[in-house]
């Protein structure tokens, strides 16, 4: 039987997942691979036939693929139907499996470094209306949130997702930040600014309450500038690589069979990858 393992997206050569999978092959001994595969939205059809006839067992999908990816899936697991996205397979018996690991890895880095982020579970704020945004919105509204503002650049984007979901969502544009910031006791960013230093213009973030927890889902770099703006007026603020760490765990150890640690070496590992 194969044990190799692949991430594929489109483009695929900034992923650092093949960092963390091969790290953990590595420490567990495990005689497998973990590949980086660029596949065109085209072409993703013909990748899940590979798939399904053997090739691998098994991986993780990434942008563009996360929610086209759904529709070659034989079956789904109920929480990334629910999402409407998935962004991980496993293949067994010739049936490809999908599930989707961000939204456990969205809240176990929270739990993980925020323990009480969701104790109020009452009003919170979320920042785009993208792929990622999904498993984030469908993760607080499990967790208990009561009200959920979606903030986007294009409202009807928004809107659409908000009707999709089904939950207490409602859908605003970015301009209503400060209306609305008072009410929120946590701030989630998962639109790409960020990314590359980019900036939200005009976010005052001294609207949100002295208590409130913001976390961004860009960890490139890892104090993107919401971040630090919110560090800088004394605001608790937990960045977006756990996350990326923790959406990797369920995926390994369902294709190879043994659970991974985070370590602080392999966080520090790739923190040295994404450093400017
Ligand atoms: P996406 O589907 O392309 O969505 C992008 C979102 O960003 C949309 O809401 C878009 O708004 C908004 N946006 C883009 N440029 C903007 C601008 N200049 N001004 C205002 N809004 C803007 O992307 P995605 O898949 O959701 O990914 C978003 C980010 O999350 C990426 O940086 C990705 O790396 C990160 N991510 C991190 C993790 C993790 O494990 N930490 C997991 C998944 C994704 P419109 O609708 O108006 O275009």
């Amino acid at each position: 039987m194969t044990t190799k393992a692949f991430v594929i997206g489109h483009p695929i050569a900034h992923s650092k997942s093949p960092l963390i999978h091969e790290y953990w092959l590595k420490a567990l001994e495990i005689d497998g691979s973990y590949e980086a595969i660029d596949v065109l939205p085209d072409d993703l059809g013909r990748f899940f036939e590979r798939m399904r006839q053997g090739a691998f067992i098994g991986g993780n999908v990434t942008i563009p693929h996360k929610q086209t990816a759904l529709q070659f899936c034989d079956t789904v697991a109920e929480v990334a139907r629910r999402i409407g996205a998935i962004n991980t397979v496993q293949v067994q018996d010739g049936q490809i499996h999908g599930s989707n690991t961000d939204m456990i890895g969205f809240l176990a880095n929270l739990d993980g470094k925020a323990p009480d982020w969701d104790t109020q579970k009452r009003t919170c704020m979320v920042l785009g209306a993208g792929g990622a945004a999904r498993a984030v919105l469908v993760a607080l509204h499990d967790r208990g949130f009561e009200n959920i503002y979606v903030l986007n650049r294009t409202l009807e984007t928004a809107q659409r997702l908000c009707a999709e979901l089904k939950g207490p969502f409602h859908a605003h544009a970015l301009a209503d930040f400060a209306k609305l910031a008072a009410e929120c006791t946590l701030l989630v960013n998962t639109t790409s600014i960020g990314m590359h230093g980019t900036a939200f213009a005009g976010l005052d973030l001294s609207k949100l309450p002295a208590s409130a927890l913001v976390t961004d889902i860009v960890y490139t770099p890892l104090q993107t500038p919401l971040l630090r703006a919110a560090t800088a007026i004394g605001l608790q603020t937990v960045d977006g690589l756990g996350m990326l760490l923790h959406q990797a765990v369920p995926g390994f150890e369902g294709w190879f069979g043994q659970r991974p640690r985070i370590t602080p070496d392999l966080r520090a590992l790739v923190e040295k990858a994404i450093a400017p």
